[in-house]
């Protein structure tokens, strides 16, 4: 039994491809399909709304997510705000934290980690080299020169760096910022702790942890949630209503206006359970077992060029890579419609790093739990195939 068989879209007639595209979004096992269909087929109902027994097992299992995000990032509950994913969050604090004037992060961040908070004004950059290593003296003179907020990812979607977050944000706190870190691309399987870390804000996403589309969270401590503004305003956030204005409820049900996502946060709840009952020291062992074998054999390709962390230092379950001669985007076609090979190419959503490193648009292939050796074999033969077709 390995993991592999409780992902139903890899069984079956007419499923003979190999998936490396997890850091974009991941398959999801058989338990969060049938969850979903559960709620859909026979519990459809609003959750925290009617006193119906309906409505009230959708709002148990709804809440259990909450429960569940709490338990995997060791933190409390009710300071667990469900939002439609790691970017809404990413703005809920953009928009929502007063006098956020000077912010920091790093030249490896995600567009929904940069954006945000280029809208109001300018970013310090601290920057990272091609291999991934972020400039810690950079990141220290930054800081000393006052920083409200350092927003960091914990590992870089395109690189595979793995921020060391003790580290990181340790120094932050140091020069009294705050901290948001952005681990939608870790959360799956190597989530950071609340309790082992002076964090102040974290966003995932359900998609890339195995749950449905279309839910995230940010996760909080009491102290930095408290002073934030909602990002969006409507039903179920207030307490008391007249045409005189109105009171907002507690946290964290003044950031959830309007009707949540039920079915992808009811979705996530079993993708939870499913992770933490896999376990992450299972779950970490297999993907650097296939990522050191990924990177290691893409070295040895003359033809190829690895960015991101050496062979042996930790990375992510994600390699990006250029290939001589050859655009991105062609060897991803190539790959795809010869051996049913799904990687990515492009930017990854990330075009200011790849133009600070002076590189252009990548492949990136990415791993999950799913992925096994017979997927790297089928991977390097078409991938080898391909080079000798542009060498010819
Ligand atoms: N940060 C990183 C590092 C990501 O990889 C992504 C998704 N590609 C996001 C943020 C945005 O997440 P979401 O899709 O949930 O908005």
């Amino acid at each position: 039994m390995s993991f592999r068989d409780d992902f139903p879209a890899l069984k079956g007639a007419g499923r003979d491809f190999v998936y490396l595209d997890s850091a974009a979004t991941t398959l999801k096992p058989t338990c969060v399909a049938d969850a979903v269909h559960e709620f859909l087929t026979s519990g459809t109902a609003a959750v925290h709304r009617a006193v119906h027994s309906a409505s009230q097992q959708a709002t148990e299992k709804y809440e259990l997510t909450r429960e569940r995000l709490a338990n995997w990032f060791s933190a409390k509950p009710q300071n667990v705000v469900l939002t439609h994913g790691a970017t809404e969050a990413i703005n809920l604090v953009a928009n929502g934290l007063p006098g956020l004037k000077r912010v920091a992060c790093t030249s490896m961040e995600h567009h929904s980690n940069l954006i945000p908070w280029m809208r109001d004004g300018d970013v310090q950059v601290v920057p990272v080299d091609r291999n991934g290593t972020l400039d810690m003296d950079a990141l220290q003179t930054t800081l000393q020169q006052g920083v409200d907020l350092l927003a960091v990812c914990h590992q870089s979607n395109v690189l595979g760096t793995v921020v060391d977050l003790q580290q990181v944000v340790g120094l932050a706190k140091e020069f009294g910022a705050r901290v948001l870190v952005d681990a939608a691309q870790s959360a799956s399987h190597a989530p950071p702790s609340f309790a082992a870390l002076p964090i102040d804000y974290l966003v995932c996403s359900s998609h890339k942890m195995l749950g449905p589309s279309g839910a995230g969270a940010l996760i909080g401590t009491t102290d930095s949630l408290a002073p934030l503004k909602p990002l969006i305003y409507g039903g179920h956030m207030v307490d008391q209503v007249s045409l005189d204005g109105y009171s907002l409820r507690p946290i964290p049900e003044r950031f959830e206006a309007g009707t949540p996502a039920i079915e992808s946060v009811i979705g996530w709840g079993a993708a939870l359970k499913y992770l933490s009952d896999s376990g992450v020291a299972a779950m970490s062992a297999h993907l650097d077992q296939l990522t050191g074998q990924l990177v290691q054999r893409l070295n040895q390709m003359p033809a190829v060029t690895v960015l991101g962390p050496s062979e042996g230092q930790p990375r992510g379950p994600l390699v990006s890579f250029t290939v001589d001669k050859m655009e991105a985007l062609a060897v991803a076609k190539i790959l795809n419609q010869r051996d049913s090979i799904f990687v990515r190419s492009g930017f990854h959503c990330a075009q200011a790093l790849h133009e600070h490193l002076g590189i252009p648009t990548t492949v990136r292939a990415s791993l999950q739990i799913y992925n096994q050796e017979a997927d790297l074999e089928r991977f390097f033969k078409a991938l080898r195939a391909a080079t000798l077709l542009s060498a010819m």
